[in-house]
């Protein structure tokens, strides 16, 4: 076997530590695949280099992250669905000769949401409107949600998600300008938090909702992984809710990059024990 067609990685800036990369190389070693995950840092001025060297050298695929998530696009063969409507990739898989652009974070989130809840049918609020929320936002229209509130703080990049969901899947959403704690609204199943309020270090940082509106029919959610058991989700748990954090959501979108590069339905349980162990939870 040629190790150079059984490369995967990373395109981010800069090359930071990156959980991703040892909890994906851990998947790896345990299914004794023949592959290696690489950062590589990519300065967005040469990312259609890095791009069309990864081509070269005969890559199976790679993820990518801030800034590259959109700028990929014009470098790429063509898009998944959902990429599609999300406007961003965080995954690049060849297939047949083709550079097929995907976004697998919210795909890990739904195959985490669907292990409580099946989103079909159900009313969601979403607390934030950047890529993350992007993702889970569309990702959970197109599941079948009924009806998705989009709570943000700058009102311009609400209103764009809201227009995006109307217009592009088949859930009806509206914005709601974020203004002190939040009111739930009675009726709603799933909240989540896909702002980035309360990633380490800010781990007291609260997410403004009035708790008291949390009732023990919602599932609540937060994308933040580390750490995986944020305030709001212990604020849920104390209310009687269901809970799941963000550590589920990352290990899933590396299960899902593994499939698509390698064919192997990755084993969870070892990527969760390795990011555990990078988190210290
Ligand atoms: P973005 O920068 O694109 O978006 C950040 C969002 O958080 C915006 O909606 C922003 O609001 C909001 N926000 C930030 N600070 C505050 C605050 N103090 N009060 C209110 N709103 C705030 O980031 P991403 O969407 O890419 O990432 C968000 C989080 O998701 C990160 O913490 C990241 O770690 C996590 N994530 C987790 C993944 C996982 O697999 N578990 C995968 C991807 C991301 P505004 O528009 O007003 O600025």
């Amino acid at each position: 076997m040629n190790f150079l067609h059984n490369l995967t990685g990373v395109f981010a800036m800069p090359a930071a530590e990156n959980p991703t990369v040892e909890m994906v190389e851990a998947a790896y070693r345990h299914h004794g695949l023949r592959y290696r995950y690489l950062t590589c840092e990519v300065p967005p001025e040469l990312l259609g280099d890095a791009v069309r060297g990864a081509r070269a050298m005969g890559w199976v695929g790679f993820n990518c992250s801030i800034p590259h998530k959109v700028a990929v696009i014009q470098h790429l063969d063509r898009l998944g669905e959902s990429a599609s409507i999300i406007g961003a990739v965080n995954c690049a898989v060849m297939r047949d000769g083709e550079l097929i652009g995907e976004n697998t974070d919210g795909k890990g989130f739904l195959d985490s949401l669907r292990e409580l809840t099946d989103p079909t049918g159900k009313r969601m609020v979403l607390f934030g409107a950047g890529g993350a929320a992007r993702a889970i936002g569309v990702e959970v229209a197109l599941a079948g949600a009924a009806d998705i509130t989009i709570v943000n703080r700058s009102r311009q990049r609400g209103e764009e998600l809201t227009a995006l969901l109307n217009e592009k899947t088949p859930t009806h959403a509206q914005f709601v300008s974020w203004d002190g704690d939040y009111d739930l609204p009675a009726g709603t199943d799933i909240v989540v938090n896909a702002t980035s309020i309360g990633l380490f270090p800010d781990v007291d940082a609260r997410v403004p909702v009035n708790v008291e509106t949390l009732t023990p029919q919602m599932v609540v959610a937060d994308v933040i992984p580390n750490p995986p058991r944020t305030r709001l989700l212990k604020d849920a748990e104390s209310r009687g809710c269901t809970t799941l954090d963000g550590l589920g959501m990352l290990v899933n979108q590396g299960v899902i990059g593994i499939k698509y590069w390698t064919g192997i339905d990755a084993d969870a349980t070892v990527m969760t024990k390795r990011l555990a162990e990078i988190f210290g939870c």
